[in-house]
């Protein structure tokens, strides 16, 4: 299998289900850091079969939101001296404020800039969001 150097310090996003490393790539706008970041695809992963990774070479306030938002299988791994100093579990975020749009196209946040999006997770097998202006729900796309 393809190796890639391990980092010294930073922080490597792993167990990124195959096709969506590119998205979280640009979500987090990794495109846009001064740092090293390596964006690995199509790895070979026990776990996964197949699997992406996000390398970047700096400790970075990764939205965790955002992550468990795209895939919940992620780790999020801390890197210190070449050693994994912490692992971070993502969950499906219960609240979410702002990153995404109501799909109610008469909410008040879809028509005034200024009042942002604020969503309940609702738990009933998908993952789907209740506005708390409109109560109307909407289900998380990439
Ligand atoms: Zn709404």
């Amino acid at each position: 299998m393809l190796e890639v150097t391990g980092i010294k310090r930073g922080i490597v996003i792993d167990h990124i289900s195959s096709g969506k490393g590119l998205k979280i790539f640009q979500k987090l706008n990794l495109d846009k850091m001064n740092t090293p970041v390596v964006l690995l695809i199509n790895v070979s992963s026990n776990r996964l079969g197949r699997k992406d990774i996000i390398k970047i070479q700096e400790h970075i306030d990764v939205d965790l939101t955002m992550l468990g938002l795209i895939d919940q299988n992620i780790t999020v791994n801390i890197i210190e001296d070449e050693k994994i100093v912490e692992k971070v579990k993502i969950n499906i975020p219960k609240k979410v404020i702002g990153l995404f749009t109501c799909k109610n196209p008469r909410c008040i946040t879809t028509i005034d800039e200024c009042a942002k999006p604020e969503f309940t997770l609702i738990p009933n097998g998908k993952i789907q969001y209740q506005c708390s202006y409109c109560e109307e729900l909407t289900e998380y796309k990439l």
